[in-house]
């Protein structure tokens, strides 16, 4: 297996929630020698250092500063989002009805909801739990294939095969968790998630929990040639862009990875891309080598960012939903993303400067412009490039089945990824 789909794996396998990806993020970024930094505190940076910060749990900034220029050799930034559509654990989850336990839920963001039913699904997240010195976060992963949400026999339900079925959310996606003898819904399952993380129930005051899917990603395919997982959106970008930056990383000027959470719902959050975090980062990285907020975002300006999120491939099944020119089909490189009303962020010369990068080095790339008749989708370079004057690109993997709970894409198309992030960085 090559090593861009080792570490694919291995980011999908370890984040199970945007608290696990990250933390997954910064212990291979600690094993690579990078050193972390905290946000309250006044940053002090060498030249040829290696740095991370972590702020909330479910971001990380990671850069690398050159040995010649400093900062001063120029800007390179590249984003990608830690979080995936999800069900949400709500407060007070309880539900008994005739000895099931149920638990409730809400959506995070568009997922495929008929492609939560019918498979083991599991929990991870965040726990506030009451520590000697206040709140304190505890990171938890049931793990074990704890839950499930049952469709109804197709006897019962003769129209559940015609296209266009709405699911209703409050009645239908309340997995089952457990048969108990339990006559008033209480504190069951917080006796069950205090036992899983090793605390006291009456210490558990809340948390940021998600319904998962626990499979692990495999090839597919007659040649292997496809990777069929989830979370490809967008941990596959995660993956490359923290990669890369490890094994490249290496050209003078800062290179910096920032991977955001929230961008399922919008981005705007203290921790998603429509925040002030980025200027905030790059402001004390600046400010480090005697300069302020102005000459931060000033030369900034002159650098480069790409934001890496998955893009639609073409489906064979479905062509008349592609624009009929510009179609990226598996295994053909990853995907420039373009559009006239700047949903993808581009310009014609900044898109020219990445390509030429692909160019020389070797490095496979396809284009990818939406149906002239669809709204289409939109990521996070718009909205960071609207807070940061910064030259952006948009770009990523082409997927199917793209927010299904298990996605698909090729194994090839993840090798030019990191490679890409690599050469970027170095
Ligand atoms: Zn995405």
């Amino acid at each position: 297996m090559k090593d861009s789909l080792k570490h694919l794996f291995d980011f999908i396998e370890n984040g199970v929630s945007p608290f696990h990806a990250v933390a997954w993020a910064r212990k291979v970024l600690e094993e690579a020698g990078f050193e972390e930094l905290r946000l309250k505190d006044n940053w002090k940076i060498e030249k040829g250092g290696r740095y991370f910060a972590v702020p909330f749990g479910t971001t990380l900034y990671a850069f690398t500063v050159g040995a010649g220029q400093g900062v001063m050799g120029g800007v390179r930034m590249a984003g990608a989002h830690t979080d995936t559509p999800v069900l949400k654990l709500k407060p007070h989850p309880e539900i008994l009805r005739h000895g099931y336990l149920q638990l409730n839920t809400e959506v995070y963001g568009g997922p495929i909801l008929n492609t939560w039913f019918d498979r083991p699904l599991s929990l991870a997240g965040r726990v506030a739990v009451r520590g000697r010195d206040g709140v304190e976060a505890r990171l938890a992963d049931l793990k074990r294939p704890c839950l499930y949400l049952p469709n109804l026999a197709v006897h019962m339900n003769r129209g559940i095969n015609e296209n266009g079925k709405p699911i209703q959310n409050q009645k239908e996606l309340l997995p089952i968790l457990a048969m108990t003898d339990l006559k008033e819904p209480g504190d069951a399952f917080v006796e069950m998630l205090a036992g899983e993380i090793g605390a006291d129930p009456r210490d558990i005051l809340d948390w940021d929990l998600c319904v998962y899917n626990p499979e692990k990603p495999k090839t597919v395919g007659w040649r292997d040639e496809f990777v069929a997982s989830p979370r490809l959106d967008d941990l596959d970008s995660c993956a490359a862009l923290i990669h890369g930056l490890i094994s490249g990383g290496g050209r003078d000027g800062l290179n910096m990875v920032c991977l955001f959470d929230n961008e399922e719902v919008g981005s705007r959050s203290k921790q998603g891309a429509d925040s002030e975090m980025p200027r905030l980062v790059l402001s004390k990285i600046f400010r480090a080598f005697g300069m302020d907020r102005t000459e931060a975002l000033s030369h900034a300006a002159d650098g480069l960012m790409i934001s890496v999120d998955v893009a639609h491939a073409w489906h064979p099944n479905y062509p008349e939903v592609q624009d009929i020119t510009n179609y990226p089909v598996l295994g053909g490189g990853f995907v420039f993303k373009s559009a006239a009303n700047q949903s993808y962020a581009w310009d014609a010369l900044a898109l020219a400067e990445a390509e030429e990068i692909c160019i020389s080095n070797h490095i496979p790339f396809q284009r990818f412009a939406k149906h002239s008749d669809t709204k289409g989708g939109g990521t996070i370079g718009s909205i960071i490039s609207s807070h940061l004057p910064m030259r952006t690109v948009d770009m990523g993997i082409g997927l199917l089945a793209m927010h299904s709970a298990c996605e698909m894409q090729s194994a090839e198309d993840q090798e030019s990824l990191e490679s890409f992030a690599r050469v970027f960085f170095d």
